[in-house]
């Protein structure tokens, strides 16, 4: 048996095509957005290889990401272990309120951007509310973390040893944890190879979705 988590960060257009995946196949997901960075309409963001990124506008948010799991990523996307005290409370606290008043639900985890951390950030995260937080280093198992304030993904979603690793934690009844960017699906082959993995896990019967708030709490 093995549980199968997923996050997805920054709350960009083209989740729209990858939650129509999840949909399809009945997977969970958890999306890491920046409220501080969506406007009225859609935003231009950058450019990754030969395409634009545009971040949802604000108005669509609630819709887009209804019936998945959402964690705050900061309000503005600053390395969080540079910036002053009181825009580090702003970054952690307004963040957290601006996104439970779109999503009129608790917004309980946090994905740290750049996977900047230290104390200091981790302290204000347990005083501000929030239960645990999520960076990008990789341990094969994430499962369970020793600090709910330090949690890191088995794998990207792009690791070339993906199902190895998959393998590997199921034969420990372990969790598999994937992330990554939907931005970083610049080719018809790239969305066709996401969609298989997605299916293959909720085809395979030792396997169950979970948000990350059901592992944590
Ligand atoms: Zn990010």
């Amino acid at each position: 048996m093995v549980k199968v988590v997923q996050s997805w960060d920054d709350g960009l257009v083209s989740d729209i095509r990858l939650i129509e995946i999840f949909r399809r196949h009945h997977a969970k997901a958890t999306f890491c957005l920046n409220p501080g960075l969506h406007h009225d309409t859609r935003s231009f963001g950058w450019r990754h290889e030969d395409s634009e990124v545009w971040r949802l506008s604000i108005h669509e948010l609630c819709h887009v990401y209804e019936g998945f799991e959402i964690c705050s990523h900061s309000m503005t996307h600053p390395c969080l272990t540079d910036i002053p005290y009181d825009q580090l409370l702003w970054e952690i606290k307004a963040s957290k309120q601006m996104l439970e008043d779109i999503f009129h639900k608790p917004v309980l985890g946090f994905c740290y951007p750049f996977n900047a951390y230290n104390d200091s950030v981790k302290n204000m995260l347990r005083l501000s509310g929030y239960k645990w937080a999520r960076g990008n280093q990789h341990y094969e198992e994430a499962f369970p973390p020793a600090d709910p304030f330090e949690i890191h993904p088995s794998c990207h979603f792009l690791d070339h040893d993906f199902w190895n690793k998959y393998d590997r934690l199921k034969c420990m009844n372990s969790v598999f944890f994937f992330w990554g960017h939907s931005y970083e699906l610049i080719s018809e082959g790239m969305w066709h190879n996401i969609e298989e993995k997605i299916n293959g896990i909720s085809l395979d019967p030792d396997a169950e979705w979970f948000f990350l708030d059901e592992l944590i709490m």
